[in-house]
């Protein structure tokens, strides 16, 4: 009996796995087919200069408008673009749509001051492709190099050394490297005053003033930042207090719903977008 009840096991576990695989394999033909049709859209969200209290940089967050689905969150279908070469094609497009939604910033702005975040991948980032794709973006467009920023994970820089080459090939050229989720990766501190990161964004976790033992991390961390010789991003700020504290303990800059949730470009206000109207 035993036996037959393990064959029962064996014969759904493969079945769902089986579904599961299916799944899977429907998304990643969808996604193909999602990127040719420009069904990939993206929303901005804010990073403001706790000093000005004007916005330094949108970051670009893709989202899918896949027909029947309504808007898919990235974590429903990244990944699945992860587990192949498909992120680098997707990580493209966004970094060629959102320089050039900063390229009419600059235009409507008339000068080249705004920056644009964009997240990448570590699976591309650890290839030489990676170099190309963002001279290529940079290339067709308005927009400085030094008004671009890379976001790149702690894991992403893990595996080895040709991420950090790309990185700092990147940087020679002006890029801004920035180290998205800071504090959730596991390298030790002598590695991470090694990365060649110009900006550390503390992951949303962390950004939490709810208790003094919390805070004092919270601290310890942009203490730790600044050692490295690195900005610092609040992120998830999502009230008042920790907004205050963010920018009491010389946090340069604040990300999070508190002060405004990724939108699309059309429903930025303009105050946000242009400097004139802004001052
Ligand atoms: P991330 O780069 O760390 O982006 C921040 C995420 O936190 C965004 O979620 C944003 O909407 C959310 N967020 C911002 N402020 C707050 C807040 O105050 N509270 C809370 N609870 N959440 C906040 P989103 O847009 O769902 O993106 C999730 C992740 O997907 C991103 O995390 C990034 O790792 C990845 N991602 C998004 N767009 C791209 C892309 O174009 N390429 C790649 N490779 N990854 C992307
Ligand atoms: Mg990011
Ligand atoms: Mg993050
Ligand atoms: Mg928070």
């Amino acid at each position: 009996r035993a036996k037959a009840a393990g064959r029962g096991c064996a014969e759904l576990f493969s079945w769902t796995a089986r579904a599961a695989l299916k799944e899977r394999n429907e998304l990643e033909r969808a996604l193909v087919g999602a990127i040719a049709d420009n069904e990939l859209v993206l929303h901005f969200q804010p990073i403001v200069d706790t000093e000005t209290g004007r916005v330094d940089c949108f970051e670009a967050l893709v989202r899918w408008d896949r027909p029947g689905f309504g808007l898919l969150p990235p974590d429903e279908f990244l990944p699945v673009a992860e587990s192949s070469d498909l992120i680098c094609q997707l990580d493209t497009w966004v970094l060629r749509e959102a320089v050039a939604q900063l390229s009419r910033w600059n235009r409507m702005r008339g000068d080249r001051e705004l920056k644009v975040a964009v997240n990448v991948s570590g699976r591309h980032v650890s290839q030489h492709r990676i170099q190309s794709d963002v001279a290529g973006a940079l290339r067709v467009s308005t927009v400085d190099p030094g008004q671009l920023v890379i976001e790149v994970t702690e894991t992403a820089l893990m595996d080895g050394s040709v991420a950090a080459t790309n990185l700092e090939a990147l940087r020679k050229t002006g890029v801004i490297v920035s180290l998205d989720d800071f504090g959730t990766g596991y390298q030790s501190s002598a590695q991470l005053s090694r990365l060649p990161v110009d900006v550390l964004k503390i992951d949303r976790r962390f950004v939490d003033t709810s208790s003094a033992a919390a805070r004092s991390l919270l601290e310890l961390m942009v203490k730790a930042a600044h050692a490295f010789g690195a900005e610092v991003v609040a992120e998830g700020v999502e009230n008042e207090e920790e907004l205050a504290f963010a920018r009491a303990i010389g946090c340069e800059y604040v990300q999070g719903f508190h002060i405004a949730r990724p939108a699309p470009a059309d429903q930025l206000e303009a105050a946000d977008v242009d400097r004139e109207l802004a001052g």
